[in-house]
């Protein structure tokens, strides 16, 4: 079981109490401490979800939906229970708007192509941003090759801010849907998404927005936000991987044709014609991961009794604490200094090459990610290869952070 979560007078969580919750945390890395720094890529899992899994597969386990017998039943049961989980997190309207995928990926690559199939032809546009992950890129320049269709681009300015008059100038009658990324995963802004969603409901076109970077770490209210469509991956919100989840308004999803075909996902099958089950299932071909859902909503339980108010708070805290001692290491250059911004730090030390400058913390016990993020276009954008990028996450602590600084000075002497 998770343990408590007081809130103490000078602190918005108890940290320790929290990391209690994570075994791993308690590693040993070359002898250190484990410092892990890298929750963008992957958050560590508290105990209650791994117990989840293993309380599935010990007692749970049975192939969902078709079966008469109680062990079926139970599974279903626990499985559509997930599914209300995540559409209360969400504050979806119905829990028919909620579709299991395999993650983040998997969601963008279904509306990419029942989207295209249905809504889009040859010279038709889709808006993207210039900070997008590869998996709100690639999946619509796959449909671009397909069909024939655009991207656009939206611009940056140098503090790494997407530029909203620009992003108006994008539109035109051939604009089609709207993708973009809710927090970037290498700059950490968090983007005006109410806004550009206003302004591409303006034009009538509908958002997809890319919530892998948000809903880990602040509240997200599908209803208040407004898009037509919105993901994230279990993985990385403390849930397990190979599970994520596509929101999509009833509407718009009973318009879209199925993305793949087999079990689950018809109403009757004959060799002369095929009838497509109701929603959410028309989405979700084959065996579902059943076991993954129940673990995904047990991680959301877990999150919200911290408190999504009170995690966003907490990261703040840390990411200020971070950037005040980043600045003060010469010849540090952070990429990302939006005025609305996750825990997220990207960085470059003088000439040291980010692959040495995390291969070095590693040694010190320091998990951070280098590299150009999957975010190549934005690499380009800024001119440079890779950054090291340190993701924080509510179980890291100001202790890890000094420690982290410490690991970059003797790293930066020894250059
Ligand atoms: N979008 C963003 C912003 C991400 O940061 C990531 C993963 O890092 C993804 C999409 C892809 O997520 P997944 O690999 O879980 O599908």
């Amino acid at each position: 079981m998770a343990s408590v979560i007081k809130t103490k007078k000078n602190a918005m969580l108890d940290v320790q109490a929290i990391r209690a919750d994570f075994p791993i945390l308690e590693h040993k890395i070359y002898d250190k401490p484990l410092i892990y720094f890298d929750n963008g890529a992957t958050t560590q899992k508290p105990r209650c979800v791994v117990e989840k899994i293993e309380n599935g597969y010990y007692n749970v386990n049975a192939n969902i939906h078709r079966g008469v017998h109680f062990l079926s039943q139970a599974a279903t049961e626990a499985h559509e229970e997930a599914r209300k989980t995540i559409q209360q997190f969400l504050n979806a309207r119905s829990s028919n708007e909620i579709v299991f995928t395999r993650g983040t990926t998997e969601a963008i690559n279904l509306v990419a192509s029942s989207f295209t199939d249905e809504c889009m032809s040859a010279g038709d546009e889709v808006i993207v941003s210039v900070m997008e992950h590869h998996s709100n890129i690639v999946p619509w320049q796959i449909q671009a090759a397909r069909k024939g269709i655009t991207l656009k681009v939206i611009p940056m300015n140098e503090k790494g801010e997407l530029n909203l008059d620009e992003y108006r100038k994008l539109f035109s009658e051939r604009t089609k849907l709207v993708s973009v990324t809710h927090v970037s995963n290498v700059l950490g802004t968090v983007n005006p998404v109410a806004e550009i969603i206003e302004e591409a409901h303006r034009h009538g076109v509908p958002v997809l927005i890319d919530g892998a970077q948000s809903v880990p770490h602040m509240s997200v209210d599908v209803q208040a936000l407004d898009p037509e469509f919105y993901v994230f991956s279990g993985h990385k919100v403390y849930g397990p991987t190979g599970i994520g989840v596509l929101y999509g308004k009833e509407e718009w999803l009973e318009k879209l044709p199925p993305y793949q075909g087999g079990g689950e996902m018809i109403a009757s099958v004959s060799f002369e014609k095929t009838t497509f089950n109701e929603l959410p299932f028309k989405f979700e071909a084959g065996t579902p991961d059943y076991i993954g859902s129940t673990a995904l909503a047990e991680a959301l339980r877990y999150v919200s009794r911290i408190g999504m108010d009170n995690i966003a708070a907490y990261e703040k805290e840390l990411l200020d604490y971070a950037t005040d001692k980043l600045n003060t290491i010469e010849g540090m250059r952070i990429f990302g200094q939006a005025a609305d911004k996750g825990a997220v730090l990207s960085f470059l030390v003088g000439n040291i090459h980010h692959y040495d400058m995390g291969m070095l913390l590693d040694r010190l016990g320091i998990a951070v990610r280098t590299g150009h993020h999957c975010a190549q276009p934005l690499m380009q954008a800024l001119g440079i290869e890779g950054t090291v990028r340190a993701s924080f996450s509510f179980y890291n602590t100001k202790e890890e952070i000094d420690t982290f600084i410490a690991g970059i000075e003797r790293v930066r002497k020894m250059f």
